[in-house]
């Protein structure tokens, strides 16, 4: 199996240490021929407004869809799940967002850089908590019924999935803790 990470802007290069600790082949996607070759794809926190432009910079917006559409599996985290949402509902005029999950989102949602901040994670089924790390985090204002929530944060989702797309609005790049990654790649 090959993991791409969408290198544009971000936290890529966290993304890939953590596959590469895990046992996972991971490459950077930056160009349409280099998406082609992946199976999984990881997309980024970041800044979400300057990933969508180079998407389009880079003429990878379309085929990102495309795959997305044909149903690749995905993790977006952070301007990740910004970039998958269906809706951002403070996005510049043209920003891009995919649709891939169908939830409606706010930028910065949490606070700016100062107000990041640390919080344990129930997520269903996990014998654990999982360190989130909050970094100028989107909210999830609402989700569709197509929408499976994995986890929530004072009754806010964080973590979410629909279909081959899961989506989380902390970094789980700077835990010291694998279990989303390894989740990730494992699902069917
Ligand atoms: N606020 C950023 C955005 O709008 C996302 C922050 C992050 O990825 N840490 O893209």
């Amino acid at each position: 199996m090959k993991v791409g990470v969408l290198a544009l802007q971000g936290a890529f290069g966290l993304h890939e240490q953590v596959l590469n600790r895990i046992g996972v082949a991971a490459v950077q996607v930056r160009t349409p021929e280099e998406l082609v070759e992946v199976d999984r794809l990881v997309i980024p926190g970041g800044e979400s407004t300057a990933i969508s432009k180079l998407l389009d910079a880079n003429g990878l917006a379309d085929p990102l869809a495309e795959r997305l559409a044909d149903g690749l599996p995905v993790l977006g985290t952070c301007a990740g799940l910004i970039l998958l949402a269906a809706e951002v509902v403070d996005g510049y005029p043209g920003q891009r967002c995919f649709g891939a999950v169908d939830a409606a989102v706010r930028r910065n949602g949490y606070g700016r850089q100062s107000e990041s901040f640390h919080a344990l994670i129930e997520v269903e089924g996990w014998k654990s908590a999982f360190p989130g790390v909050f970094i100028r985090a989107p909210v999830i204002e609402s989700a569709g019924d197509g929408v499976e929530v994995l986890a929530s944060l004072d009754g806010v989702p964080v973590l979410c999935r629909q279909g081959s797309a899961v989506v989380s609005s902390f970094h789980p790049e700077l835990a010291e803790d694998d279990r989303i990654h390894r989740w990730f790649v494992e699902q069917e």
